[in-house]
Protein backbone atom coordinates (compact mmCIF):
# COMPACT_ATOMS: atom_id res chain seq x y z
CA UNK A 1 0.00 0.00 0.00
CA UNK A 2 1.65 3.11 -1.35
CA UNK A 3 1.65 6.39 1.68
CA UNK A 4 -0.79 9.43 1.04
CA UNK A 5 3.03 11.11 0.33
CA UNK A 6 3.56 8.79 -2.26
CA UNK A 7 -0.12 9.51 -3.83
CA UNK A 8 0.23 13.16 -3.63
CA UNK A 9 3.48 12.62 -5.73
CA UNK A 10 1.80 10.66 -8.40
CA UNK A 11 -1.00 13.79 -8.53
CA UNK A 12 1.18 16.28 -8.93
CA UNK A 13 3.28 13.95 -11.56
CA UNK A 14 -0.63 13.75 -13.18
CA UNK A 15 -0.32 17.75 -13.04
CA UNK A 16 2.94 18.16 -14.22
CA UNK A 17 2.23 16.41 -17.48
CA UNK A 18 1.10 19.61 -18.63
CA UNK A 19 4.56 21.29 -17.57
CA UNK A 20 3.72 25.10 -17.74
CA UNK A 21 7.56 26.27 -16.90
CA UNK A 22 8.58 28.81 -19.62
CA UNK A 23 11.91 28.86 -21.13
CA UNK A 24 11.69 31.87 -23.07
CA UNK A 25 9.54 34.53 -23.25
CA UNK A 26 5.74 33.36 -24.76
CA UNK A 27 6.97 29.90 -23.95
CA UNK A 28 3.41 27.52 -23.52
CA UNK A 29 5.32 25.06 -22.17
CA UNK A 30 5.18 21.44 -22.47
CA UNK A 31 2.06 19.33 -23.20
CA UNK A 32 3.11 15.55 -22.72
CA UNK A 33 -0.30 14.05 -22.76
CA UNK A 34 -0.29 14.52 -26.75
CA UNK A 35 -1.62 11.12 -27.80
CA UNK A 36 -3.64 8.81 -26.44
CA UNK A 37 -0.76 6.23 -26.55
CA UNK A 38 0.90 8.60 -23.98
CA UNK A 39 -1.79 8.78 -21.50
CA UNK A 40 -1.63 4.57 -21.55
CA UNK A 41 1.85 5.30 -20.97
CA UNK A 42 1.55 7.56 -17.88
CA UNK A 43 -0.94 5.35 -16.55
CA UNK A 44 0.96 2.01 -16.90
CA UNK A 45 4.02 3.91 -15.18
CA UNK A 46 1.70 4.94 -12.31
CA UNK A 47 0.31 0.94 -11.62
CA UNK A 48 -3.29 2.33 -12.00
CA UNK A 49 -3.94 0.38 -14.82
CA UNK A 50 -2.53 -3.01 -15.65
CA UNK A 51 -0.99 -4.36 -19.15
CA UNK A 52 -4.28 -6.09 -20.29
CA UNK A 53 -5.82 -2.10 -19.71
CA UNK A 54 -3.38 -0.45 -22.10
CA UNK A 55 -5.85 1.03 -24.77
CA UNK A 56 -7.19 4.76 -24.68
CA UNK A 57 -9.24 6.68 -27.13
CA UNK A 58 -9.03 10.16 -28.48
CA UNK A 59 -12.50 11.11 -25.74
CA UNK A 60 -10.27 9.33 -22.80
CA UNK A 61 -7.60 11.58 -23.68
CA UNK A 62 -9.29 14.87 -23.99
CA UNK A 63 -11.24 13.84 -20.85
CA UNK A 64 -7.93 12.95 -18.80
CA UNK A 65 -6.82 16.53 -19.87
CA UNK A 66 -10.13 18.22 -18.61
CA UNK A 67 -10.00 16.80 -15.49
CA UNK A 68 -6.23 17.50 -14.81
CA UNK A 69 -7.10 21.12 -15.39
CA UNK A 70 -9.90 21.01 -13.30
CA UNK A 71 -8.27 19.64 -10.76
CA UNK A 72 -5.45 22.11 -10.73
CA UNK A 73 -7.82 24.61 -9.74
CA UNK A 74 -8.30 22.75 -6.32
CA UNK A 75 -4.91 23.17 -5.53
CA UNK A 76 -5.11 25.56 -1.99
CA UNK A 77 -2.93 27.99 -3.01
CA UNK A 78 -2.91 27.68 -7.12
CA UNK A 79 -2.81 31.58 -7.57
CA UNK A 80 -2.68 31.10 -11.79
CA UNK A 81 -5.70 29.30 -12.52
CA UNK A 82 -8.89 31.43 -11.12
CA UNK A 83 -10.84 29.75 -8.37
CA UNK A 84 -12.48 26.33 -9.88
CA UNK A 85 -16.24 26.04 -11.13
CA UNK A 86 -17.10 23.04 -8.75
CA UNK A 87 -20.26 22.36 -10.49
CA UNK A 88 -18.08 21.64 -13.77
CA UNK A 89 -15.78 19.29 -11.87
CA UNK A 90 -18.67 17.24 -10.31
CA UNK A 91 -20.25 17.31 -13.85
CA UNK A 92 -17.15 15.73 -15.00
CA UNK A 93 -17.47 12.90 -12.42
CA UNK A 94 -20.24 11.85 -13.67
CA UNK A 95 -18.01 10.18 -16.90
CA UNK A 96 -17.06 7.77 -14.43
CA UNK A 97 -18.91 4.93 -12.37
CA UNK A 98 -17.33 3.51 -9.19
CA UNK A 99 -18.27 0.33 -7.62
CA UNK A 100 -17.65 -0.87 -3.43
CA UNK A 101 -15.72 -3.72 -2.52
CA UNK A 102 -15.78 -4.91 0.61
CA UNK A 103 -13.13 -6.36 2.63
CA UNK A 104 -11.74 -7.85 5.94
CA UNK A 105 -10.16 -4.32 7.12
CA UNK A 106 -12.70 -2.48 4.95
CA UNK A 107 -14.30 -1.01 2.07
CA UNK A 108 -13.06 1.20 -1.02
CA UNK A 109 -13.99 2.30 -4.32
CA UNK A 110 -13.26 0.73 -7.40
CA UNK A 111 -13.71 1.81 -10.78
CA UNK A 112 -15.93 0.10 -13.34
CA UNK A 113 -14.30 0.77 -16.55
CA UNK A 114 -11.60 -0.95 -18.36
CA UNK A 115 -8.51 0.79 -20.36
CA UNK A 116 -7.87 4.18 -19.77
CA UNK A 117 -11.21 5.19 -18.28
CA UNK A 118 -10.48 2.86 -15.50
CA UNK A 119 -6.80 4.14 -14.85
CA UNK A 120 -8.46 8.02 -14.36
CA UNK A 121 -11.51 6.66 -12.81
CA UNK A 122 -8.51 5.23 -10.47
CA UNK A 123 -6.76 8.96 -9.98
CA UNK A 124 -9.82 10.24 -9.27
CA UNK A 125 -10.22 7.92 -6.44
CA UNK A 126 -7.19 8.37 -5.02
CA UNK A 127 -8.13 12.21 -5.25
CA UNK A 128 -10.66 11.78 -3.41
CA UNK A 129 -9.50 9.73 -0.53
CA UNK A 130 -6.18 12.27 -0.09
CA UNK A 131 -8.65 14.94 0.19
CA UNK A 132 -10.94 13.17 2.57
CA UNK A 133 -7.93 12.33 4.66
CA UNK A 134 -6.85 15.94 4.88
CA UNK A 135 -3.53 15.64 2.85
CA UNK A 136 -4.28 17.54 0.30
CA UNK A 137 -3.40 20.75 0.99
CA UNK A 138 0.08 19.86 0.55
CA UNK A 139 -0.20 19.07 -3.06
CA UNK A 140 0.97 23.05 -4.36
CA UNK A 141 1.97 25.08 -7.28
CA UNK A 142 5.13 26.86 -7.41
CA UNK A 143 4.06 30.99 -7.02
CA UNK A 144 6.64 31.99 -9.48
CA UNK A 145 4.50 32.54 -12.49
CA UNK A 146 6.92 31.54 -15.30
CA UNK A 147 7.20 28.20 -13.30
CA UNK A 148 4.13 26.71 -11.81
CA UNK A 149 5.40 23.86 -11.40
CA UNK A 150 3.10 21.61 -8.85
CA UNK A 151 5.08 19.74 -5.78
CA UNK A 152 4.38 18.00 -2.20
CA UNK A 153 5.33 19.69 0.51
CA UNK A 154 6.43 17.51 3.24
CA UNK A 155 7.83 20.25 5.77
CA UNK A 156 6.29 20.53 8.64
CA UNK A 157 3.88 23.75 8.27
CA UNK A 158 3.02 22.57 4.53
CA UNK A 159 3.03 25.76 3.34
CA UNK A 160 5.73 26.02 0.59
CA UNK A 161 5.14 29.03 -2.29
CA UNK A 162 8.16 27.78 -4.17
CA UNK A 163 9.14 24.16 -5.81
CA UNK A 164 12.63 24.80 -4.53
CA UNK A 165 13.97 27.54 -2.66
CA UNK A 166 17.42 27.40 -4.26
CA UNK A 167 15.62 28.65 -7.97
CA UNK A 168 12.47 30.27 -7.40
CA UNK A 169 12.36 31.13 -4.01
CA UNK A 170 15.76 33.07 -4.04
CA UNK A 171 14.53 34.25 -7.52
CA UNK A 172 11.77 35.85 -5.69
CA UNK A 173 13.65 37.32 -3.27
CA UNK A 174 16.00 38.83 -5.44
CA UNK A 175 13.33 40.57 -7.55
CA UNK A 176 11.22 42.01 -4.63
CA UNK A 177 15.11 43.50 -3.14
CA UNK A 178 15.77 44.60 -6.09
CA UNK A 179 12.39 46.75 -6.09
CA UNK A 180 12.72 48.13 -2.73
CA UNK A 181 16.28 49.29 -4.00
CA UNK A 182 15.02 50.35 -7.39
CA UNK A 183 12.31 52.48 -5.23
CA UNK A 184 14.47 53.63 -2.36
CA UNK A 185 16.99 54.67 -4.89
CA UNK A 186 14.40 57.34 -6.93
CA UNK A 187 13.11 58.52 -3.48
CA UNK A 188 16.44 60.00 -2.73
ZN1 LIG B 1 9.14 27.03 -9.22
Amino acid sequence: MTSGYDQLEMVADFFNTHDRRTRYEGDPGIEHLTEPSRLVEWLLQHQLIAKSDDAASAEELQLACVLRDELRKTIVNNEHDGVGEQVKLEQLTKSFQFGLMFHENGERLVPLHENAAKGLAQLLIIVYELRRTKIWHRIRVCTAKDCQWVFVDRSRPGTGRWCSMKACGNRAKNKTFRHKHHKSETTI
